[in-house]
Order: C-alpha cells, then sequence, then structure tokens
C-alpha cells in the first residue's frame, strides 16, 4: 500500500544483533540509524525496487 513503511530485520555491524528497521519504500535511500542495542551509527542504505528494499548496512565511518 502507499505510504506504508516496510519492516526490515538487518544485522548491526557492529555487535551483530539482529534489529528492525522501518524504510519508506517511496524512494531509495541512504542514512544513519542508531543501533537499538549497542547505539552506535548505522550506515544504512536501502534500494527500493518495485515496492521491495534491498538494504545494505555498514559501519558510518567506513562509508559504502
Ligand atoms: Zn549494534
Amino acid at each position: 500500500m502507499f505510504g506504508e513503511l516496510l519492516e526490515e530485520s538487518i544485522t548491526c555491524p557492529y555487535c551483530w544483533e539482529t534489529i528492525d528497521l522501518l524504510i519508506d519504500p517511496s524512494e531509495s535511500q541512504t542514512y544513519t540509524e542508531d543501533c537499538h542495542v549497542c547505539c552506535r551509527p548505522i550506515l544504512v542504505n536501502a534500494f527500493i525496487s518495485n515496492g521491495k528494499a534491498i538494504i545494505q548496512v555498514t559501519q558510518e565511518d567506513l562509508g559504502f
């Protein structure tokens, strides 16, 4: 449905815990999200294709 957020599970690149992200499926985006477990900044790249999200994550200071 238009405007609905996608819930995607990712693995934190610092602590390796699984956390859930809410992704806006209307456009591809790169942003920083603090890990819910260890609070360190995760760089998130969400590539949106046909309403589905392909998620890449890395440590913020490493970049893509
Ligand atoms: Zn973490």
